[in-house]
């Protein structure tokens, strides 16, 4: 095991650095790798992050916190750690962290994705010994299709649902997915409303150059002359709500990549889902993974396990670690979670020992 980053009780901490990579409690340094709530807490010393991140980092961790920015790929030397960011791809300002000392390197990559994305710098694949990953979607089940191709199923039942005078609803996580649905969203096909918990990170996004469509916030007087047309973007949370009655009939959908399997769908009442996420799937984690050239990994978040087995038989030297929050973004409630335990059995079969991916997706 690497010394130079140690689980603790407060998260990740460098001994080298004396800093901690996105603590879960109050710490004197905390480098934050972005702004969802599992990983920016509120309650330390003094944050840095990416330069593009601190503003939504700081409407995280309170306006009263010390938040710096960095640039990519600029380096600062933290006692005996050198430290810079580099782009994660995974939401506006989303870093991955790399610390070197004495000659070793290890990569701290926070949530990431490999895919193209409108909204935020694509990941950059860095070179380490040690590598701590996400795993929130390491089932061979999580494959992503390209993103045009989900943009053209989406603008699809936008228009099916105008022709029955529906309004279309797209639960969206309200940091990140909210707004990478928005920049994919035709707005010549009728009018954008979105929820406020949505509206108060795009200025954030206009602000850092990202283009996104004319929007309006969903209003009782705007809503009903926009009803059977207007396409809604709204947290999951807004599901169920009073607050959807001034859209009159509508047709929901949830853009996640839970979506992918049929579970979460249907126990959300979902009339459909698109799944588009935020998070590598596990052809995107295993490439991550072999382009760091690390030997040796450390997996967070949802199927650390899965992902581990399959690494430890490439040889690599490779271990699950129990975080104390899971990602809000894109983690179901509860109900995913037995869809997991579900899918254990599944995953079994699906991965038998000393088979590539190549060879368990071809039988998909
Ligand atoms: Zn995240
Ligand atoms: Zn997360």
């Amino acid at each position: 095991m690497t010394s130079l980053i140690q689980l603790t009780e407060c998260g990740f901490y460098c001994p080298a650095g004396d800093f901690f990579v996105d603590p879960w409690k109050p710490v004197a340094r905390a480098i934050v790798t972005h702004a969802h709530s599992d990983h920016a807490r509120p309650g330390s010393k003094s944050y840095l992050t990416a330069r593009e991140g601190t503003a939504l980092v700081q409407e995280r961790v309170g306006a009263e916190s010390p938040v710096e920015g960095l640039e990519y790929g600029e380096t600062v030397q933290l006692g005996g750690a050198r430290v810079s960011l580099h782009p994660a791809g995974h939401i506006l300002g989303s870093a991955q962290v790399r610390i070197e000392a004495r000659g070793e390197v290890c990569v701290v990559s926070g949530d990431y994705k490999t895919v193209a994305d409108p909204t935020c710098r694509p990941f950059e694949a860095l070179h380490c010994h040690t590598f701590v990953t996400e795993s929130t979607f390491a089932l061979p089940i999580y494959r992503w299709q390209a993103e045009s191709r989900i943009f053209e199923s989406l603008h699809a039942w936008w228009r099916r649902n105008q022709e029955r005078g529906r309004t279309s609803v797209v639960y969206a996580y309200s940091l990140g997915k909210a707004q990478r649905v928005l920049a994919g969203l035709d707005s010549s096909i009728g009018p954008i409303l979105v929820h406020g918990a949505v509206d108060r990170f795009l200025p954030h996004y206009t602000r850092a150059g990202v283009r996104l469509p004319p929007t309006d916030r969903a209003t009782v007087e705007n809503s009903r002359p926009a009803r059977g047309r207007a396409i809604v973007i709204a947290p999951p949370s807004a599901a169920n709500t009073p607050w959807l009655a001034k859209f009159g009939e509508v047709s929901s959908a949830m853009a996640s990549g839970w979506m992918q399997i049929r579970g979460p769908r249907r126990r959300r009442a979902l009339d459909t889902g698109f799944a588009l996420s935020d998070h590598a799937d596990w052809n995107g984690l295993l490439g991550a993974i072999a382009a760091t050239g690390a030997e040796e990994v450390w997996a967070t978040h949802g199927y650390s396990g899965v992902l581990v087995r399959w690494l430890s038989e490439q040889g690599l030297r490779a271990r699950a670690i129990q975080t104390a929050f899971e990602g809000e973004e894109e983690a179901e409630p509860l109900a995913a979670r037995e869809d997991a335990a579900a899918n254990e059995e599944f995953v079994a079969q699906a991965i038998p020992t000393h088979e590539t991916p190549k060879e368990t997706a071809a039988e998909d």
